[in-house]
């Protein structure tokens, strides 16, 4: 199996580690309810996308 030569310096793992702490920021509101909801996903709040009712949200 292949192995590292040398042990990552505290440099370079930081460096590496400079881009995990970033995350999402990105909400649109929904066209339908108006909730705040991630692009390309489904309405948590109505079950809502692209303009039809996936999830029914009434019990
Ligand atoms: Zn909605």
């Amino acid at each position: 199996m292949a192995v590292p030569k040398r042990k990552t310096s505290p440099s370079k793992r930081n460096m590496r580690r400079s881009h995990d702490a970033l995350k999402v920021t990105s909400f649109q509101e929904c066209p339908n309810c108006g909730e705040l909801k991630l692009p390309h996903n489904l309405c948590a709040a109505c079950g809502h996308y692209n303009g039809r009712e996936i999830v029914s949200t009434e019990a």
